[in-house]
């Protein structure tokens, strides 16, 4: 591969929003490159250890039919994914593993034409005027720049748009304080793990919780099954009250995490004879981040949109995931879940932010409030909001529109062809 001084496209970030994105844009015909600072695409799914796939359907009450929301593309990598066995047929929860993923979205960008370039970091844009010309890059050939028609920020914190001037929001709108940050880790040699091992953890959690024994503010132990019978999965540091946009802070997160991880490891090789012998074999390369910015976007989804189910004209991906708070303040994990059958939309319009006449954002920070980002920031999701900004930018370069100014009828139809839901 040999890299062109300018795409049609230029995607940063290859997470599941970036790598849908550059897939689904690059089977267009269009020339497309994906930037991403890591040596793979998958994101969180990879640098943070994130995992399982949350739940991406719902049930018709009346004929009891399963209804599949995040399909398209996203459907396609599960599908795959379970072809090379990296992933089971479980229909709720999909356990997945991440180094099957990382060769797997290689494979799809390959065969889709895209070029990548990894351990690169965006710094900065060119922008004549609201149009953005060119990203800056910094890697080991040293720094430069590529310029580009139509850009697709899919960074998770909306670094691109934030360095294209764009209007953004951070967390929650009382006080900025954002979900917190967590740094997943995996223990091996677990003897067995059940309900009952489970119920056994969490009360005597508690137990050293209000003794004072243990500092993760979290109120439960958070465990998940891997493909691997040993194997299990933690989602349960907590990390509150930093800015996961300010250096500073997320060194801060780092450290106490950190100490979160050994204090959880301690806790349950001292306890819990399942897991005397137990490895911790890794933790996320970074700690996650469930929610930064938010981009100031033509529409704001709101709680109030996702409560009444409601669906748009340019509805591009479809979600029912619960409204997942885990508390910014401290203990507490609060929940909406959906009716069975329903499910809400995401606009077009959310993808697109001001000041930019030729960007587009796709993925976790997408125009929402602090609720609906707490259901839409799922993986399934960010996999559907990719796909449409990818089609999103071919379009609006076929018919030398701004993005603002895509057929958006036209869009929908192509995500109807490729089986993605819209409706
Ligand atoms: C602790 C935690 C637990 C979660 N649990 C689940 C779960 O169980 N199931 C689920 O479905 N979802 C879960 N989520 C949510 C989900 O993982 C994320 O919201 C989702 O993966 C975000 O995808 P994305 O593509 O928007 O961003 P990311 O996956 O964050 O991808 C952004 C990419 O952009 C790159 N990047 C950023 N800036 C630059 C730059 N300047 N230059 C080059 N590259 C750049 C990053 O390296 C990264 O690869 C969880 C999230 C966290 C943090």
């Amino acid at each position: 591969m040999a890299l062109k001084n300018k795409y049609d496209i230029i995607v940063v970030g290859g997470g599941f929003a970036g790598a849908s994105a550059a897939i689904s844009a690059g089977r267009l015909g269009k020339s497309v490159l994906l930037i991403e600072k890591y040596n793979c695409m998958g994101g969180a799914a990879c640098y943070d250890l994130v995992n399982p796939f949350m739940p991406y359907a719902t049930t018709n009450p009346e004929s009891g039919e399963r209804i599949d929301l995040s399909c398209g593309l996203f459907s396609e990598i599960v599908d795959r994914l379970r072809t090379l066995g990296g992933a089971n047929q479980s229909k709720r929860s999909l356990p997945f593993n991440e180094e099957v993923l990382k060769y797997l979205l290689n494979t799809m960008a390959i065969e889709s034409g895209v070029d990548l370039l990894y351990q690169t970091y965006v710094t900065g844009v060119r922008k004549e005027g609201d149009r953005i010309k060119a990203v800056k890059i910094s890697n080991v050939s040293g720094n430069s720049e590529i310029e580009g028609e139509s850009f697709i920020d899919a960074t998770g914190d909306a670094n691109l748009a934030v360095m294209a001037d764009c209007p953004f929001m951070l967390g929650r709108e009382s006080d900025n304080l954002c979900q917190p940050m967590t740094l997943c880790f995996r223990l091996a040699g677990v003897r067995s793990f059940d309900a009952d091992l489970k119920a056994r953890i969490n009360s005597l959690y508690s137990e050293y919780q209000a003794a004072g024994k243990i500092k993760n503010p979290r109120e439960n132990v958070l465990i998940f099954r891997t493909l691997v019978d040993d194997i299990l999965h933690f989602n349960t540091t907590r990390v509150i009250k930093l800015d996961p946009t300010n250096a500073e802070d997320v060194t801060r997160a780092e450290i106490i995490a950190r100490e979160q991880v050994f204090e959880m490891y301690d806790f349950l090789r001292a306890n819990f004879e399942e897991f005397k012998d137990s490895t911790l074999i890794s933790t996320g390369i970074q700690i996650g981040v469930r929610e930064s910015r938010m981009i100031d976007g033509d529409y704001t989804l709101t709680k109030e949109d996702l409560l009444s189910c409601k669906l748009f004209d340019d509805t591009i991906a479809v979600c029912n995931y619960d409204i997942d708070i885990h508390s910014p303040d401290g203990s507490g994990t609060s929940h909406y879940y959906f009716p069975s059958g329903k499910y809400y939309g995401i606009p077009y319009r959310c993808m697109i932010p001001k000041n930019a006449e030729n960007l587009l954002v796709a993925g976790r920070c997408v125009s929402a409030d602090h609720d609906a980002q707490a259901s839409l920031r799922i993986m399934p999701t960010c996999s559907n909001l990719g796909e449409a900004a990818g089609i999103a930018a071919a379009l609006s370069l076929e018919n030398n529109s701004l993005v603002r100014e895509v057929n958006v009828d036209r869009l929908r139809e192509i995500l109807r062809e490729k089986s993605a839901k819209v409706d």
